[in-house]
């Protein structure tokens, strides 16, 4: 297995607060991670690290090659490898469907307007939605949008997907329509860091569980051990909480 994402005592701040504390953590090609833990325990942070959207003062954060921190041309390599689909879609609402899509890819892929449409289509396809896209986001039921957002996503080919809480802000019934295109992408192989509450989820497709509170990862498990036994006091607590 070779790893993709690398954690190696990173350390950061917001101001006096420490958010993150001493992260370990490696993430192999393929793998499918996720991330769960109180609110506030830094989860958001670390993710939004992966993608350099959040720098760490201290240690280091490494991607495919990368070490982050440095700007310039890896930044731009980075941006291009990993895709983030975020709890509120954050769907450019002036656009359609295909015109969210197709954006980045000519911009910053440099496609024709042809290959990045028929690109589009592939990928709307794929999340379940071939007939929306000359809809606006405004048109589209939350799920609808969230499928529209992982889409956006995947136009750029990504490395590796990241996922904040994709389904905390949908309604019960569409929850599982978003869940349903993420499993199918674990399953394609896609190298995945998943934020979620979604058990159910986890028990399927992830590979490894992590567990953060106040900046710590404090316990890492398969999920078969995470759920049946966690060892941490506090993660026990937690899926008392949620399960
Ligand atoms: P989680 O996603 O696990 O809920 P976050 O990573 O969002 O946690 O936040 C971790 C801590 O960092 C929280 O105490 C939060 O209030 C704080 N925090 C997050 N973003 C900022 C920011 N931009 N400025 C200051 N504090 C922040
Ligand atoms: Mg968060």
């Amino acid at each position: 297995m070779s790893p993709i994402i690398r954690f190696s005592e990173a350390n950061k701040f917001f101001g006096p607060l420490q958010v993150l504390n001493d992260i370990e953590l490696t993430v192999h090609r393929g793998e499918v991670v996720v991330i769960c833990g109180p609110s506030g325990s830094g989860k958001s942070t670390m993710l939004r690290c992966i993608n350099a959207l959040e720098t760490i003062q201290a240690g280091t954060v490494w991607v495919d090659g990368m070490t982050l921190g440095g700007g310039g041309r890896a930044m731009t390599r980075l941006r291009a490898e990993v895709g983030m689909v975020f709890q509120h879609f954050n769907l450019y609402p002036h656009m359609t469907v295909c015109q969210n899509i197709t954006l980045a890819p000519m911009l910053v892929r440099k496609n024709s307007q042809d290959e990045a449409l028929a690109r589009a289509r592939e990928l709307l396809a794929k999340v379940g939605m071939p007939e929306k896209e000359n809809a606006y986001p405004a048109q589209l039921s939350g799920g609808q949008q969230q499928r529209v957002a992982i889409a956006r996503a995947l136009a750029m080919e990504p490395k590796i997907m990241l996922f904040d809480e994709p389904t905390s802000a949908l309604d019960p019934e569409m929850i599982q329509e978003v869940l349903d295109v993420m499993v199918g992408l674990a399953r394609e192989g896609m190298t995945m860091v998943v934020v979620t509450h979604e058990m159910g989820f986890a028990r399927k497709v992830a590979d490894r569980i992590i567990f953060m509170a106040d900046g710590r990862v404090v316990e890492e498990a398969k999920p078969e051990a995470f759920f049946s036994a966690p060892k941490d006091p506090r993660a026990r607590q937690f899926l008392g909480k949620i399960l």
